[in-house]
């Protein structure tokens, strides 16, 4: 019998977390300092109640409105700096190890950021974390704004210098439709880097079929869809495709999920689903990486061995290099070796 599972346990653990947004690192705090650097009320630029994020979302408009009230206040190479390096201490404190961040690199060139200047800026602040803390980035494309912006996001990141490990596909599912993005497949081969896919989040379980049969997806963002069809379902756990799940978003978001017991998190779990947990966009949704694992070991009821077990899956589903999976593995080991 395995002991009782605490949050200064979970936080204690070396951790791995594949799916969380740059933009979505940008607590309260931050945003203020930020709308103060531009000669900006804060009251009037952000969309805080009681001077935090509201948590919870009529949808994802809702949603995407109080993220984008914060995303616009990054400007500067300078900005996008504060804003890695606020991240990347974050990830220290919460001994995440490995960490897969997504970057929306597009919206910061269109704004008339220097390429040069953005990946010094973003690759500067990621690595304050410290010695404990590595970050790979992976580059996204919003669906929405099809083929040419997944071109133009292909040509960054080709002419970049910065520590890329993965494409990915964000947005709106069913806007665009998926062959439209053969090019990241493509480009995914020919850079050797991962291709994840935000897909089944607020689309139908096809927006997943689709990503595995049409773009050879390595990773599905989220995935939760899969629960509405049993056969799909039973295709990932045969395959053992990785899915990347953040309960607490998708509570926040969809009406679906009232609660995190209505979420098919531990569902997964028993099924043998190859999914790990992360936080997607911690302060908007009032969470961390900690109390994602630490809400999905009380819904799944998982023991301290089955939450390292998902720390050893996700060095496994990362796009992460050999060397840092191999020191991650070794991180997992010795906490687990040491502790109690
Ligand atoms: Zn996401």
């Amino acid at each position: 019998m395995s002991k009782t599972i605490t949050s200064g346990d979970v936080q204690d653990m070396p951790k791995v977390e594949l799916h969380v947004h740059l933009g979505g690192t940008i607590t309260e705090e931050t945003a203020r300092d930020l709308a103060g650097r531009h000669g900006l009320n804060p009251t009037e630029a952000l969309r805080l109640v009681d001077d935090q994020y509201p948590g919870t979302y009529r949808d994802f408009s809702d949603f995407l409105d109080t993220f984008l009230a914060s995303n616009s206040l990054v400007r500067t190479p300078d900005d996008l700096y504060l804003v890695a390096q606020r991240f990347a201490r974050n990830q220290a404190r919460e001994n995440v190890v490995w960490s897969e961040v997504i970057f929306t690199a597009m919206i910061y060139v269109r704004n008339g950021m220097d390429p040069r200047a953005m990946w010094g800026a973003l690759t500067a602040g990621l690595s304050e974390g410290g010695e404990g803390v590595r970050i790979g980035i992976v580059v996204d494309v919003i669906r929405d704004l099809g083929r040419e912006e997944a071109e133009a996001t292909i040509r960054l990141v080709e002419a970049a210098d910065a520590p890329i490990v993965g494409l990915c596909l964000t947005g709106i599912e069913n806007t665009v439709p998926t062959i439209d993005f053969t090019v990241m497949r493509d480009a995914s081969n020919v850079l050797d880097l991962g291709l994840e896919v935000h897909a089944g989040e607020m689309g139908p379980p096809s927006s997943i079929t689709d990503s595995l049969d049409i773009l050879n997806a390595d990773r599905i963002g989220h995935g939760v869809a899969a629960d509405r069809d049993q056969a799909l379902l039973a295709r990932l756990i045969r395959e053992q495709v990785p899915l990347d799940v953040c309960p607490t978003s998708n509570v926040a978001i969809l009406a679906e999920y009232p609660s995190i017991e209505d979420h098919p998190v531990a569902r997964f779990w028993d099924a043998g689903v190859n999914f790990t947990v992360s936080s997607d966009d911690p302060p908007f949704f009032g969470t961390t990486v900690t109390q994602e694992l630490m809400k999905v070991a009380h819904v799944a009821s998982l023991s301290q061995d089955d939450l390292l077990e998902l720390q050893r899956r996700a060095v496994r589903n990362s796009f992460a290099s050999e060397d840092t999976k191999t020191w991650s593995l070794g991180k997992i080991r010795s906490w687990e070796q040491e502790s109690p």
